[in-house]
C-alpha cells in the first residue's frame, strides 16, 4: 500500500471511531510509516516528536491499537514483554519468520510460506482448524559475533 492511501485508510479509521485527525496523530503516522526496523511504542514518541514536538505519550499509546486494527501497523511479539510494531506490508502475518537477536532485541523477519502448509498439515492431522501460528528463531546478529556487543545493545 502506498503513503496516501495509507493515509486515507488512517483518516477513514479515525473518522469511524469518533476521532479527528490532528496534527499529533499526524505526526504518529508519518513517523511509524517511515520506519524500516522494528520500534517500540516509547521510540515512536520520540520518532514523532521529532517531527511534533507536542505528540504526547498518551496520544500515541491511543493511536497504537487504531494503527493495528487497520492493518497500517502489525504488532510482533517477540516475548519480551515489550511489544514492537513494524509497518504492514500486506502479506499474511502466518507467514513471517521472526529471528531476534538475543542481545539487542533486533528483530529479522522473513516471508516463510512453508510454515503455512506445516501448520495446515500437521493441524488437519489431528483434525484441527490452524487459527494462528509464529515461528520464532533466537540468534546472535552479526556484530555481535565480530565485536560481541551490538549497536543497539542496552
Ligand atoms: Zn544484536
Amino acid at each position: 500500500m502506498s503513503i496516501p492511501a495509507a493515509l486515507e485508510k488512517f483518516k477513514k479509521f479515525l473518522t469511524q471511531k469518533g476521532l479527528r485527525v490532528t496534527n499529533q496523530r499526524l505526526a504518529i503516522f508519518d513517523a511509524a510509516l517511515a520506519q524500516k526496523e522494528h520500534f517500540t511504542a516509547e521510540q515512536l514518541l520520540d520518532y514523532a516528536r521529532a517531527i511534533d514536538d507536542s505528540v504526547s505519550r498518551a496520544t500515541v499509546y491511543r493511536t497504537l491499537p487504531i494503527m493495528t486494527e487497520s492493518s497500517l501497523l502489525r504488532e510482533v511479539d517477540i516475548g519480551s514483554g515489550e511489544k514492537y510494531y513494524t509497518p504492514n506490508q500486506g502479506g499474511s502475518t502466518t507467514q513471517v519468520a521472526h529471528v531476534v537477536c538475543l542481545d539487542c532485541d533486533r528483530i529479522f523477519e522473513s516471508s516463510a510460506p512453508v510454515m503455512e502448509w506445516y501448520g495446515s498439515t500437521f493441524s488437519s492431522k489431528l483434525n484441527l482448524t490452524p487459527v494462528s501460528q509464529r515461528l520464532q528463531v533466537s540468534a546472535h546478529c552479526t556484530l555481535f559475533r565480530q565485536t560481541g556487543t551490538c549497536p543497539r545493545h542496552g
